[in-house]
């Protein structure tokens, strides 16, 4: 007989794992807190505008195709990729760095700032693409039964990387090249990962390789939210049943088996699997109220930075920018050091901005712009005051504006502002962090709240917080890897 999980929230490591559990005959049924599927990968319309809420690009595009594959659907997202990469603006410059992944293209870029940049930019890939691919099956795409299989597997790892474990991102960019604007636009992607170049390990380099070599950055035609749609379509094909603005505060159990989770209501959700999608630490804690995973000892793991997004629909085009924009100071050092444990407002702002109705026009009226910026901000431990809301998003729009020389604040039409606070009430973040738990060696790989609980045998994890770890290809890694668990463990006869 099938059967039957239940699944926690309806992230995109939901979505995944309930079409891979549904395919394989499973019977599925989500609650989620919220009143629409998606998590992160959000969506809302206003004033004829429409946003993505959340992510924008993604690296690994490959880890779609393989889910759609393996239920044995075609993939039914049209990506494009991402030509340039991105584009970097610092401060006082008034001409971007557009990042190209040809290499040729990308030198054009750095004449005059960084000599020979293709044969330098060639070694520094070359290490760090032997890195990706000597690890992504040993430490990204399996489970571990344990720490100590985790060790054991790390073992496999050519001894040749060790020196990355210990060397920080930001010597691995002093030792290839010379110019300040390269190293900081190479290890921008250390604050994804919650940490800063000065202290992520240079095994992070290969983050570098997936996005200017490797599969670089991919969106989605038709907006990211497509990603959901698609996903739920198949989803309610299978019978997968949905129940929104539902939101689950306690658990029963037997001691060693989950009986069943409550909601807000006291209404008893059973099954015999659960899946938590929630915060893989923060809901042991909150939740399932496990000692090991109290406030104070979430408070002292290490959390990605959270966002400050502001959504702005214009009338006008802006011709100074591109579609996906970083906007960079020139304190790079000091802004690193400070931007995760501070209590003020940045003075000076970095941020990114993605003007999507550059490359599809359905997201804003004609003649009009809709623009998702993103600032990064210490998450509610070190800022839990955001009175100064307005006074951040207007210092941000009077930033771009100057940099982009148009008057954006005459001429915004529609403006949502959704600060820390927000993002942790919306989709239970901890503490706001964007991202969920940082990606330090110590917290990743057997180090990681795992994906099967430690008590419960009924019980597992998937998404950002449990491993691999954040962002959309990775929870994707995420719902296999929970699936296999699940399908070792409880088959299901059909
Ligand atoms: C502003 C922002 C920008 C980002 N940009 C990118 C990007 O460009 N590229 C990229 O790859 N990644 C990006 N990310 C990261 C990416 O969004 C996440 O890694 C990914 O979406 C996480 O998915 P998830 O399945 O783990 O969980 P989530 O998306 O967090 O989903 C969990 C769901 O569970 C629900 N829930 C929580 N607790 C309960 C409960 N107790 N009861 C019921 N429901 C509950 C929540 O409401 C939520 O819907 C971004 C994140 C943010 C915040």
């Amino acid at each position: 007989m099938a059967q039957k999980v239940l699944i926690i929230g309806s992230g995109l490591g939901s979505l995944a794992t309930a079409l891979r559990l549904s395919s394989k005959g499973y019977q599925v049924e989500v609650v989620e807190k919220d009143k629409r599927p998606g998590g992160r990968l959000n969506f809302f319309e206003k004033d004829g505008f429409s946003f993505d809420m959340g992510p924008s690009f993604f690296s690994m595009s490959y880890e779609f195709e393989e889910l759609f594959k393996s239920c044995g659907i075609v993939n039914p997202l049209i990506l494009n990729e991402l030509n340039p990469l991105y584009s970097v603006y610092f401060e006082g410059r008034e001409k971007p760095f557009l990042i190209y992944k040809d290499l040729k293209k990308l030198a054009r870029e750095f004449e005059g700032i960084e000599d020979d940049l293709v044969n330098k930019v060639e070694a520094y890939l070359a290490q760090a693409g032997l890195l990706f691919h000597d690890t992504e099956d040993i430490v990204i795409r399996r489970n571990f039964r344990s720490k100590l299989d985790y060790l054991i597997q790390l073992t496999r790892v050519p001894l040749k990387h060790s020196p990355k474990m210990v060397r920080s991102m930001w010597s691995e960019l002093e030792r290839h090249f010379d110019s300040n604007e390269v190293r900081v636009i190479f290890s921008l992607v250390a604050f994804f990962l919650g940490s800063t170049p000065f202290q992520t390990p240079a095994v992070y380099s290969l983050l570098n390789y997936t996005e200017l070599k490797h599969d670089g950055y991919w969106n989605v035609k038709g907006g990211m939210y497509k990603i959901v749609e698609k996903i739920m379509d198949l989803l309610y094909q299978r019978g997968v049943k949905f129940h929104f603005e539902t939101e689950i505060v306690d658990a029963v159990s037997n001691g060693s088996s989950l009986l069943g989770f409550t909601d807000t209501k006291g209404k008893l959700w059973e099954a015999d699997i659960y899946v938590s999608n929630s915060d893989a630490a923060s809901f042991r804690g909150q939740v399932l109220r496990r000692p090991r995973f109290n406030t104070d000892k979430l408070d002292k793991l290490e959390w990605t930075l959270s966002p400050f997004t502001i959504y702005l629909g214009i009338k006008g085009k802006l011709e100074n920018i591109h579609h996906h924009n970083y906007f960079l100071g020139n304190n790079f050092t000091e802004y690193a050091n400070s931007i995760f444990k501070t209590s003020v407002n940045p003075q000076k702002p970095y941020y990114y901005v993605n003007v999507s109705s550059k490359s599809n026009p359905d997201c804003a009226p004609e003649g009009c712009e809709n623009l998702f910026i993103l600032c990064p901000v210490p998450d509610l431990r070190y800022k839990p005051n955001w009175s100064d809301t307005d006074e951040l998003a207007n210092n941000i729009i009077k930033d771009l504006s100057e940099r982009v020389r148009y008057d954006i604040e005459a001429n915004i039409i529609t403006k949502t502002i959704m600060n820390p606070v927000d993002w942790q009430n919306k989709f239970n973040l901890y503490r706001g962090s964007g991202l969920g738990l940082a990606h330090g060696l110590n917290q990743i790989g057997g180090f990681r709240p795992a994906n099967k609980d430690e008590l419960f045998k009924n019980l597992y994890y998937v998404g950002a917080s449990t491993v691999p770890g954040t962002g959309l290809p990775i929870v994707v890694i995420s719902s296999r890897l929970v699936t296999e668990r699940i399908i070792n463990e409880h088959a299901t006869i059909h």
